[in-house]
This record gives C-alpha cells, sequence and structure tokens, in this order.
C-alpha cells in the first residue's frame, strides 16, 4: 500500500523545527570509533578536518534521539535478569571514554557488563543499536561483522582500549521490538589495524585517494562529503581546513600565529585563513606571504587570500574573479 501523504500540521512543524536549531554542525572534536570501519579514509579525513556542516531534518534528529533513548531500557532490561551493568566510570561519573592519537581518536561506549547468562565472570563491553527491520533482518543473517562493520569496528576499539576481551552487541527492531544479541571476540590483529587506519586520516596533510572518481558510484552517492570531495563546493571555512594548523599531542596548533588553538577557535577561523591546498579543485600556480594561486580547468585564475574569502564564503568556482 503506498504511504499516505502526511497532514501538515504548525505543531509538527514547530517541533521538527526545533530540533533542526538546536542541532550544532555536526563537527566532532575527535575522529569517532564510531567511523573509523567506513570503507572511505578520504571520508573520514574530511569528517576531520571539518570540511562539510551536516544538516538533517527534524524528523531524523528525533529518529537519532529515539535510539539514544533506547538505551535506557536496555540497561534496565540487563539489570532485570541479574547483570551488573556500569554506565559511566565510577570515579568520573562520567561515560567510560577511550582515546588514542594524542585524544584525536576515540569514543565513549555504552557501557560495560557483567553477569550476562553466555559468560557470567566475563566483563563485556555494551553496544545498544536500534534498527529498522529490514536492517535488522540483515543482521539476524548475517551477523554483525557481515550486516554492520562499523558497529564491528567499532566494539573491536572498544575492547582494545578498554583491554576487555569480549563485547555485547544489542539491537533492538524498531518495528516489532524483537532483539538480536551477539557475543564479539576482541581480535587484536583487526583493531590494531584499525588504530593504525585512524593514525593516517589524523595526521595526513592530504586527503587519502578517492574510493572512486565517479560522484554516481553508488558509495559517493550517499556521502555527505561529496559535493567537496568531486570538487563541486568549497569546503567551510574554519582552522581544521586551513594550511597553518596541525593536529599535536592534545589539540591544535596553528603555525601562523604560533599558539594552540581551542575547539571554539577551531570553529571561528580567522582572516588569514587558506585552504588546504587539496581542497581546492585546481592546480596550485603561485603562493607569496599570505596568498596561493591556482589555475583551473578552463584557464581561471584564482588567489586564495583568506581575508576575501571569509568575507563572502561560497563555492571555489564563484569566488573565481
Ligand atoms: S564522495 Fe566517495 S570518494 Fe569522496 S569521500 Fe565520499 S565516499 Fe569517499
Ligand atoms: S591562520 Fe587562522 S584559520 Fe588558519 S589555523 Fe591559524 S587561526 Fe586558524
Amino acid at each position: 500500500m503506498a504511504e499516505l501523504p502526511i497532514k501538515t500540521s504548525a505543531t509538527r512543524d514547530a517541533i521538527f523545527a526545533a530540533y533542526e536549531a538546536q542541532a550544532g554542525d555536526g563537527f566532532r572534536s575527535h575522529l569517532g570509533a564510531s567511523l573509523i570501519g567506513k570503507d572511505c579514509e578520504r571520508a573520514l579525513w574530511f569528517d576531520f578536518r571539518w570540511t562539510t556542516v551536516r544538516r538533517h531534518p527534524g524528523r531524523l534528529l528525533r529518529l537519532f534521539e529515539t535510539g539514544q533513548l533506547e538505551e535506557a531500557r536496555l540497561v534496565r532490561n540487563l539489570r532485570s535478569i541479574g547483570a551488573t551493568v556500569l554506565e559511566v566510570d565510577p570515579e568520573t561519573g562520567r561515560q567510560i571514554r577511550v582515546q588514542a592519537h594524542g585524544g584525536h581518536f576515540g569514543g565513549s561506549l555504552d557501557g560495560i557488563a557483567l553477569g550476562l547468562p553466555e559468560a557470567p565472570k566475563t566483563w563485556h563491553v555494551l553496544e545498544f543499536k536500534t534498527h529498522s527491520a529490514k536492517s535488522f533482518n540483515d543482521l539476524a543473517a548475517k551477523g554483525v561483522r557481515g550486516s554492520k562493520p562499523q558497529h564491528f569496528a567499532q566494539m573491536q576499539i572498544y575492547m582494545h582500549l578498554t583491554g576487555l576481551t569480549r563485547a555485547m552487541y544489542l539491537a533492538v527492531c524498531k518495528d516489532t521490538d524483537e532483539l538480536y544479541v551477539e557475543r564479539i571476540e576482541h581480535d587484536a590483529a583487526y583493531a590494531q589495524g584499525l588504530l593504525d587506519k585512524a593514525q593516517r586520516v589524523i595526521f595526513a596533510m592530504l586527503p587519502p585517494e578517492r574510493i572512486s572518481n565517479d560522484p554516481a558510484w553508488y558509495q559517493c552517492r550517499l556521502c555527505d562529503h561529496a559535493p567537496v570531495c568531486h570538487g563541486q563546493t568549497a569546503a567551510q571555512v574554519n582552522c581544521r581546513t586551513c594550511l597553518h594548523s596541525t593536529p599535536v599531542d592534545g589539540g591544535w596548533h596553528c603555525t601562523l600565529h604560533q599558539r594552540a588553538l581551542s575547539e571554539a577557535d577551531q570553529r571561528a577561523g580567522c582572516a588569514q585563513h587558506l585552504y588546504l591546498p587539496a581542497l581546492v579543485p585546481g592546480e596550485q600556480i603561485d603562493a607569496g606571504d599570505g596568498w596561493v594561486e591556482y589555475l583551473f580547468g578552463e584557464g581561471l585564475r584564482w588567489r586564495d587570500t583568506g581575508f576575501d574569502k571569509l568575507a563572502g564564503v561560497g563555492s571555489v568556482v564563484e569566488d573565481r574573479p
């Protein structure tokens, strides 16, 4: 049966608009363990370098929240069968966090648990996810590694960095409330490969190669970064897209102003911002004090001078004289 159109309502629209107003730019200070299983390293580099603002519709933002709300219920479910569940670090009172590579890589665990029926004496990393019926059926058929490789990678990192050897994946089907539970074993070599991947992404001054040069490739069509990656839109202006910034132990450093950059500084950027040349879809042909000049395919030149660009951020192509 075809889906019925949603009846418009001022209240419904206002609720979704409130979600959109409260949503941030999606930029995270660190490269998240939840992302490291992505196929495309270039997409991870764009994530880490804050090239693309993500805007989700209010309905989708509310759906994300539904997934988060389910976590408390799953914790209650586990406690109701006698398991001990720690949602926060008893020493800090905060979510249990792991990190590596000078704090530039990491994530927060949903919890850890002891007393699970399958292995009552073993502490497990807990990972909670909600799924549509289609996604849930695929998960049930292929298991976490086959169906949700990003979630599998996330749990491997959590086990590797906490020293725990087992994880439990608890999935809920949003359509039926059916549960899928799978225990995952730590794979040290696999997890180390992911840590190496994170290191490559974090400290690369150049974006890794594309997984396809065709914007119509199925992974590129689903990728938020496609317009920047395939040279159709300029990257955002902030310190992370500037050639003067470098990730250092515990934070970011500006080589032009010779100072550490707080997260607020990084978001704001400054008038001396110059794009990392790899983010400009032209050939770098000249450079001087405070500027870099590029040649584009049609023979047009564009000079990145920082200040002008901040005065009117647009696409690189539109900025050409
Ligand atoms: S558009 Fe394609 S190649 Fe570019 S970052 Fe995304 S997935 Fe990778
Ligand atoms: S020059 Fe400005 S935009 Fe570039 S890293 Fe330094 S403070 Fe950030």
